[in-house]
């Protein structure tokens, strides 16, 4: 009797226990359910999960397998499936953020009711949220300790892909991936976003192979500076699971022995990654509210003209607007450039952070629940292990420092300093039409003052730590 193989965020061969364990056991039938938690994604990692679908189809298809595609309730899709197929046991790799929690948690038991095997495994992460404890039991609140914890551990060594994956005798019925109309939203955006997204298993393996022979080595340095492309660029890979962590860790820690500087320092933004995951599983309200209940009465604004403004990437401050035309352009946005534009519109324009965390879900072909959370809470001093509410980024000093020679303002903003760069000039036809944005249009003046922003924010949030 076959199993059935229910992907989410886990689109890969290789280093997949859920694959490994469905395979072990017979036959297998790899499904994609679009259920209401995935639709209600935003217009971006729809899009790009679209992509990542479709190239796993045909890495199935190379295998001689195939993807079952189905669109409902995911318990009552894989209820039918398991009725239609005969199928005695579900896998899948878990995820811990609320939705999918509830999610999951609901599928098992519907699943369990029928008495079928509903098996959850780990993958998506270094390491399970449960499993890293500090020494009175609890869990980490801040990163430091947790790296600390986290380097002291054995991590599980990647899986292989396996040889084969035996098929079904019958295989049930299938929608096509673009019957689901996951890339609808993206409209104009997404051929020009599709120009620099790196989509697949293989593509992602080949990124982190080009990444550990080059940028590595420069990494702690370079990974600051906007205007070089000094990061591995692996998050949007990673968010759908086109490459396993376990895999990069591994390689990073071999880089690490050769004697690669830089790979210290990559290990480090990896287990940020497992930290964000870990906070969303031991404190779910992370995503919907402010991390420390004494910030949930801050007098931030809500959605609001300035904000939009922020959107469009016309606040007149060069690197903020930098920042979100490079997101519009490219679907992601430099780390530096994140911890900037969210300072900005939490402190600059008091906006409230859940805004900025809406907008992200909406544009990021590599959003994910936790790291988004955790940034924005981390930029707006609401959040654990946050920025302390007094450091405001100032964005003129930032850009100094991090594009001493505007070469990231000009490749981003058409106009800036009289940049008539190609990806600049893209912009115009990513964002929507109805923004009436022209290549012609004069770049804007400051919207707002900086000195007088810092101090309008400082004072409100002395004021609220003070009551
Ligand atoms: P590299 O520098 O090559 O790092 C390697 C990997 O480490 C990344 O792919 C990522 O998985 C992990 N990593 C690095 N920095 C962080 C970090 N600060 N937090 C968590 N993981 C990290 N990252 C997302 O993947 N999705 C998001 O939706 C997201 N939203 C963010 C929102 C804000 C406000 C901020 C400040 C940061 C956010 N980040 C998010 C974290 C970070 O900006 C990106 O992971 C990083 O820019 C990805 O580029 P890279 O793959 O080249 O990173």
């Amino acid at each position: 009797t076959p199993s059935l193989l229910w992907l989410r965020r886990d689109l890969r061969l290789s280093d997949h226990p859920a694959l490994t364990a469905a395979v072990g056991a017979g036959a297998v039938i790899p499904v994609f359910v679009l259920d209401p938690e995935t639709e209600a994604l935003g217009a971006a990692p729809r899009w790009r999960l679209e992509q990542s679908l479709v190239s796993f189809e045909k890495t199935l298809k190379d295998k001689g397998s195939r993807l079952i595609v189905r669109r409902g309730a995911a318990a009552q899709v894989l209820r039918d499936l398991v009725e239609q197929t005969g199928a005695r046991a579900v896998h899948w790799s878990r995820l811990y953020d609320p939705v999918s929690k509830a999610r999951d948690t609901a599928v098992k038991s519907s699943l369990k009711e029928m008495g079928i095997t509903a098996q959850s495994h780990p993958g998506h992460l270094l390491r399970e949220p449960w499993t890293v404890e500090t020494k009175t039991g609890g869990f980490y609140k801040v990163y430091t300790p947790y790296w600390k914890a986290m380097a002291q551990l054995d991590m599980d060594a990647p899986l292989p892909a396996p040889k084969s994956i035996p098929n079904p005798q019958n295989w049930p019925d299938s929608l096509k991936i673009s019957d689901l109309g996951l890339g609808k939203d993206m409209r104009r955006g997404a051929s020009v976003v599709a120009e620099f997204a790196i989509v697949g298993e293989q593509e992602a393996q080949g990124r982190l192979g080009a990444f550990l022979s080059h940028g590595i080595t420069e990494y702690a340095s370079a990974r600051d500076r906007t205007d070089q492309g000094g990061t591995s660029g692996l998050s949007e890979n990673l968010t759908y699971g086109e490459i396993g962590i376990r895999a990069v860790w591994h390689a990073a820690l071999r880089a690490r022995e050769e004697g690669k500087p830089g790979a210290e320092t990559f290990l480090k933004e990896l287990v940020w990654r497992d930290f964000a995951w870990h906070l969303i599983h031991h404190t779910p309200h992370i995503t919907d509210e402010s991390w420390r209940p004494e910030w949930q009465s801050f007098p931030w604004r809500d959605d609001n003209d300035d904000a939009e403004r922020w959107r469009r990437g016309l606040t007149g401050e060069p690197m903020v607007d930098a920042g979100m035309r490079q997101m519009y352009i490219t679907g992601t946005m430099h780390n530096r450039v994140r911890m900037l534009v969210a300072s900005y519109l939490t402190k600059h324009l008091m906006t409230h952070w859940r805004v900025g965390q809406k907008w992200f879900e909406e544009c990021l072909i590599d959003w994910d629940p936790a790291s988004n959370a955790m940034g924005w809470q981390w930029a707006a001093g609401s959040g654990p292990d946050a920025s302390p509410y007094f450091r405001i980024f100032n964005p003129e000093t930032q850009a100094e420092k991090f594009d001493p020679k505007r070469t990231y303002r000009r490749r981003f903003i058409a106009g800036y300093g009289g940049s008539k760069e190609a990806d600049a000039l893209k912009l115009f036809e990513a964002v929507p039409r109805s923004w009436n944005m022209t290549p012609a249009d004069p770049y804007p003046e400051r919207m707002v003052d900086l000195k007088a922003g810092r101090e309008r924010a400082l004072d409100a949030y002395q004021k609220h730590k003070a009551a």
